[in-house]
């Protein structure tokens, strides 16, 4: 086909597009930013299924773009209607924000703010098709009329005879038909996709250095890929490209399932005559197979904790996710912790040179520990909050208890918090329930069988006699002589150095009295100080607890 032959299939196939490249151009200007600073984006597909590798590219975005004084920005990828669910674009939304990443542009749940829209890949159709258009006219572009069947056919050939899969040289059965041929196809109405006229060459190789992966050296694009699909919406290879250009994207942070095509994406950047942005193209994210013990990558079908819903049912604060996040995504980031125990996370230098370029380790109870770390730092008001908040979702009658004396919950939250050495009782929201379901009459029950190893006798003696001299008064030392000047009544031995040298002398030891005591008031072995739960229970529900 020559030049005005390509012009004239051009007008064939986009009469309605009267606007130009150029006029894309203006209508989305260069951004008016500080140097340096970076424009990111999160691109989903509304499928409904939000997961971690979904948090952990938007996390980079976010850092990227917040610490350098950019934009991080939502952009909806919905050209595969068959992927798209109802209510998917809400999931994506709420799913972020529930970590608070909030997009300073792009979809939201009340429309779209920004200047760069529409942030919805179907309502942008006539953009790409003007480019679809020019690229046409140049002769870079080009209707393919196969049919599944032939696609299909050309493909067991291909496999037969052990050649590269796809639309590229003798395969690229309609790159080079004639005007006349393609015009005559298009006059019987038959339907067709178009195509990319690819100028590469598989013996060539192209050079590309990935701020993850590092200087690579990869195979040049040979094959014809599909642009616009026969119902004219682009594929993502196309849009992508485009929207990224247009929108003003410095740096693209997606999976590493796009590497075998980012030849195929920065070809299409060249002819197109736009710069492409920086990649990072992230490792994907791996467990230890609990059963094997070998390393795989996380399974939507086999961990639960892929699913971002899975966090936040199971109650793990979005801070400790995140902070989690964070120690996966920069090697150096907890030796940065350790240094700067109380900084947000936010003031952490974060870089992409820490960045691994290999599978990042999952690991559910290093997740654990870093969350208990992170709510040990939080105010008894914010883990109250939190708890709450929670709780009126996942456990509502749990929920009514907290709430019914909110300063009598914030102060069992808040026993051992601040100080230097923090206690760390709980890392979900979930653990709070059986932590403090002892201060509530409705939750407490008395397991018995943690009772130490002492007469049924002495065991009702110690809590009669106890309740004739508890004073909710008595600070820890006058608390603890009490105990201690009881021992000798019940053959117990009120200093431990002694009782230790021999145990054998004593029924046991003023532990034992404590251990009644605590098992008693609390129900169990282990609890926060006694003293301290006493005060906040009151006179009356200890002096009920001892009776029983
Ligand atoms: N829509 C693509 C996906 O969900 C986005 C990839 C990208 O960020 O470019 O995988």
């Amino acid at each position: 086909m020559d030049s005005l032959q390509c012009l004239e299939l051009a007008n064939r196939l986009f009469p309605d597009i009267t606007e130009t490249p150029e006029d894309m151009e203006a209508r989305y200007p260069a951004r008016n930013l500080p140097e340096g600073a970076k424009v990111t984006r999160i691109a989903p597909s509304p499928t409904g299924f939000m997961h971690l590798g979904n948090l952990y590219g938007a996390l980079v975005d976010e850092r990227l773009a917040h610490q350098s004084g950019g934009v991080f920005y939502l952009r909806i990828e919905d050209t595969d209607a068959k992927r798209a669910v109802e209510g998917g674009v809400r999931m994506i939304i709420e799913a972020f924000r529930n970590f608070s990443l909030i997009p300073d542009e792009g979809a939201t749940i009340d429309g779209e703010i920004g200047a760069y829209g529409p942030y919805y890949q179907r309502q942008r159709k006539e953009i790409y098709h003007v480019f679809a258009k020019s690229l046409v006219a140049r002769g870079y572009a080009y209707p393919c009329f196969c049919t599944e069947e032939e696609l299909e056919s050309m493909r067991a050939r291909q496999e037969a005879a052990k050649e590269n899969f796809g639309y590229y040289g003798p395969y690229a059965v309609w790159r080079d038909r004639s005007f006349e041929e393609v015009m005559t196809k298009l006059d019987e109405g038959t339907p067709y996709v178009v195509r990319f006229r690819s100028p590469g060459d598989i013996s060539h190789k192209i050079r590309h250095t990935d701020l993850v992966k590092g200087k690579l050296e990869l195979t040049e694009n040979d094959q014809d890929l599909v642009l616009l699909k026969s119902d004219g919406i682009p594929t993502y290879h196309f849009a992508h490209v485009i929207d990224d250009h247009l929108m003003g994207t410095t740096h693209v942070v997606r999976g590493e399932e796009w590497l075998p095509t980012l030849p195929m994406h920065l070809q299409m950047f060249q002819v197109l005559g736009f710069k492409p942005p920086k990649y990072l193209h992230t490792a994907q994210l791996m467990k230890i197979d609990p059963e094997t013990g070998s390393k795989r990558k996380l399974s939507k079908r086999k961990d639960p904790e892929l699913a971002l819903s899975f966090y936040r049912q199971q109650g793990y604060p979005s801070a400790s996710v995140l902070e989690y996040l964070m120690t996966m995504l920069n090697s150096n980031f907890e030796e940065w912790r350790a240094a700067n125990p109380a900084a947000p996370f936010e003031s952490f230098p974060f870089s992409t040179n820490k960045m691994s370029a290999s599978g990042g380790l999952f690991d559910l109870e290093k997740l654990t520990d870093v969350s208990k770390n992170v709510i040990s730092r939080m105010s008894a008001e914010q883990v109250y909050e939190e708890v709450a908040s929670w709780a009126q979702e996942f456990d509502p009658d749990f929920a009514a208890l907290l709430t019914r004396d909110p300063a009598y919950s914030k102060a069992i939250l808040a026993i051992g918090r601040g100080g230097k050495k923090p206690r760390k009782d709980f890392a979900r929201w979930e653990d709070v329930k059986p932590y403090m379901s002892f201060f509530f009459d409705e939750l407490f029950c008395c397991d018995r069988t943690q009772m130490p190893a002492l007469p049924e006798e002495t065991i009702c003696r110690i809590l009669e006699d106890y309740q004739g001299i508890y004073d909710p008064a008595d600070d820890n030392q006058v608390w603890f002589d009490k105990l201690k000047a009881m021992c000798g009544r019940y053959g117990l031995c009120a200093d431990m150095k002694a009782y230790k040298k021999d145990p054998s002398a004593y029924a046991g030891s003023v532990a034992d009295l404590s251990m009644v005591l605590r098992v008693a008031i609390t129900g169990r072995a282990q609890s926060p100080d006694l003293a301290e739960v006493c005060r906040l229970l009151g006179r009356e529900r200890v002096l009920k607890r001892l009776c029983r």
